[in-house]
């Protein structure tokens, strides 16, 4: 290998090493107590817990989005949330599908404006703790079966 090419292929790592780092640092985390704060109309929050929703109950006015079909079902979600203010992402611990789910939606959000499809992206946040953490610390639970929850705490 030319001293040239090893020297351009550290330069592509570097850059996927620093690209890697700004994707994951890209979700914010807000606590159950800030949710609770800011829940209403401009708020959705996004359950993409699979099948433990059925089981566990789920935080009261939330829509289920489950991780496993999310990418087929990323229209609609988009239908849902684009005129809210703020989108907060959650799945049993919010370590793995809630955030993963919440920069796909970030990303296609940011797509669909700069195709000029949308006028602005709301702010997507994740739930740290996730519903666990939410049902641990007392907070209301629902146990309605609806896809998108109407109910209120
Ligand atoms: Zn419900």
């Amino acid at each position: 290998m030319e001293s040239g090419d090893e020297t351009r292929s550290h330069i592509q790592l570097r850059a996927r090493a620093a690209a890697m780092a700004g994707y994951y640092s890209s979700v914010s985390y807000v606590s159950g107590q800030q949710l609770a704060g800011l829940q209403g109309s401009k708020v959705a929050v996004v359950d993409v817990r699979d099948e433990e929703r059925a089981y566990d109950g789920h935080i009261a006015g939330s829509m289920h989005f489950s991780s496993d079909s999310f990418e087929v079902k990323l229209p609609k979600l988009i239908e849902e949330v684009k005129n809210k203010d703020t989108v907060v992402f959650h799945c049993s611990f919010s370590q793995v599908r809630g955030p993963k789910c919440a920069r796909k939606l970030n990303e296609h959000l940011k797509n669909a404006v700069s195709e000029g499809k949308l006028e602005k992206v709301p702010s997507i946040v994740v739930l740290e703790r996730g519903f666990n953490g939410w049902a641990a610390s007392g907070r209301p639970v629902c146990t309605c079966q609806d896809l998108v929850c109407t109910h209120t705490a």
